[in-house]
This record gives C-alpha cells, structure tokens and sequence, in this order.
C-alpha cells in the first residue's frame, strides 16, 4: 500500500486521523477523578482528537448522586488500558502507583493535575497542565474558557460537583480564589444553588451505615511511598465521627488484612467530618512514631489522633508525613 492510501482523511481535506486515546483520573475515583476525565476528553475532542473518557472503579455514591443529579452516565470502567490503546491522557494524578496497572506499556500525552509531581517519568515530551488549584475541574474550566469552548449546562454541574466534593464547599485550605470563581461561573451556567446542592451531594456520600467496612477503608484510598515505606492513606466524610468509630475493629480489621495482602507499612485512615472540617486518624501498621512526630501529638490508646481544622489529605496530612519520614 502506498503512503497517501493509507490516509485518506488527508486526500479528502479532513484532518489528520488519530488512534483513540484513553482518559482517565485514579484508582478508588472520586467525583473529581470521574469528572475531569469526562471534560477533558469532552476539551480534547472539541480540538479534533478522539478520545474516550474511562474510569479505573465504580463511582462512589456521592458522584453517583452528582451523575444523577445532572443526568450524566458514568465513564466506562476498566482494569488495564494497554490491551486497547497505545496512548492515554492523565487527569487528576501523575503518581504511577495511582495509575492504570499497565500504564507503564502506555505513552502518556496528556496531564492535568493539582497534585504533587511524585514517580511520575516519560520516555517522550507531552503536554503537562499542573496548577495548585482545589480541583482539576478548576483548571479545565479555565482551558474551556481561554479556548472558547462553551460547556454544556450538565457537565457544567458535573465540574461543579467536582469543586465542592474537592474543596469540601470552598472550606478546604486546598481552596484558591480560581475555585471560588469556577464554582460562581459553573453554577450560572448549571443553573443550581451551589451551596444547597453543595451539601447535598456531600451527605450523599456520608451514609456511613450503608457501606461495607472495605468500602470505607479503600473506597478513597491512595497510596505513597514515603521514605522507602508503602504507606497507605484512605479517607471518609462523615456528618458524624462517630458513626464511623462505632465500627472501630472491624474497620481495622480490614486495614490490617489490606496492609498483609498488599504489603503495606502503615495504614491511615482519616474520618473527617464535613460539617465542622475536623478529621480524626484512625492508624495502624509501623511506624506510628513517625505519625506522632509529623503531626506533634500521640496516638492514643485507640490508635486515634483528633486534628481539628484538618480535612485534605493532600496539603495538611500528606506534607508533614513526607517531613517526618523524610526529614
Ligand atoms: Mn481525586
Ligand atoms: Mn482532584
């Protein structure tokens, strides 16, 4: 076959055609990780790729309540990637072992992400959005928007979903004044209270009763590699600490079976509650003396640390970790 008849889009003035390529956030998704790959993939093929919007779990009942909501079907689930494209594009991580098992046989040409840059190689240059917002889905509102791309009213609730389960309502300290913009603009054009909607979706993933000691422990869970140890941090929102607490053993019970299976140090669960924005740590595994050190507290008897006024995982439990194994 020649060259110019294996691309016949070119000949008949089209454009180029390009092989699909896959979105999608972490593993355990949470609202954001759900709805930055459905708008990414959304902003990208607006610009002419084809791409489609996939997710490495089942949503959790928060996004489900948010998909609902604003009548949206859920991405595609699927455990590797390598067995359908050759290329992927990252939204909501960088981190590998947050990533598609198989993403190392991938090329990754994409990234948007407001996580720290941690593991995170590649053999070719690519396109890397990161930004410190809230949310990925503040950062791609700002992409739709530089690139006069409007988006439609239910993805507009969806990205709004996103801000809200990200930023705990605009309380998080994760919070920038980008987010507080995004969830202004977003909510004009979702037409919605933010505020009223806000909370609702958050208590829709607050039925503690509902879920299994697993779903709990993993439903959010992530892991790092800090100073050489596996360390494994989940977390869960609750109107109510207690509601979690009252099922104290079994939950670390699972933590403890989860850290034997997939050889992990330390594992931390932090219960935070969404109405005041105080967490308690739930810990076990090696070593707590580390734990102790980063946060200045001990552990009580229960294996517990109360730390008011912390709800992100990411910029309050993450970084003082990173010191105290690290530093
Ligand atoms: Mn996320
Ligand atoms: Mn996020």
């Amino acid at each position: 076959m020649k060259f110019w008849q294996e691309r016949p889009a070119i000949l008949q003035g089209g454009t180029c055609k390009m092989s699909k390529e896959l979105v999608f956030g972490h593993q355990s998704p949470d609202t954001d990780a759900i709805t930055a790959a459905i708008a990414y993939s959304y902003y990208q093929n607006q610009l002419g790729y084809e791409t489609e919007p996939v997710a490495l779990g089942e949503p959790n009942d928060e996004t489900r309540y948010a998909l609902d909501h604003f009548n949206m079907k859920a991405p595609r689930v699927v455990k590797t990637v390598a067995n359908e494209v050759d290329k992927v594009m990252l939204v909501d991580h960088n981190e590998p072992q947050q990533s598609a098992p198989d993403i190392d046989k991938v090329t990754v040409t994409h990234v948007v992400d407001h996580h720290r840059i941690a593991n995170f190689n590649t053999a070719q240059p690519l396109y890397y959005t990161a930004r410190p917002y809230g949310c990925v889905s503040t950062i791609l509102t700002e992409m739709f928007q530089q690139k006069h791309i409007d988006i439609p009213a239910n993805l507009a609730g969806m990205m709004l979903s996103a801000i809200i389960s990200d930023t705990l309502l605009l309380k998080s300290p994760t919070t920038t004044d980008h987010d507080r913009e995004a969830v202004k603009y977003l909510a004009k054009v979702a037409n919605v209270d933010y505020e009223e909607y806000g909370l609702a979706m958050l208590k829709a993933g607050t039925n503690i009763a509902k879920r299994s000691d697993m779903d709990i422990v993993e439903g959010d869970a992530k892991s790092f590699t800090l100073g050489g140890k596996s360390v494994r941090i989940g977390q869960v929102n609750t109107v109510d600490l207690d509601d979690v607490f009252a099922r104290q053993a079994d939950l670390e019970k699972t933590m403890h079976s989860e850290m034997d299976k997939n050889n992990y140090d330390l594992f931390i669960l932090i219960v935070t509650n969404i109405l005041n924005s105080d967490s308690d740590l739930l810990v076990t595994g090696e070593p707590t003396d580390v734990v102790e050190k980063a946060f200045g507290k001990k552990l009580s008897d229960q294996h517990r640390m109360n730390l008011p006024g912390v709800v992100s995982r990411k910029k309050q439990v993450v970084p003082p970790l990173t010191d105290a194994f690290e530093g």
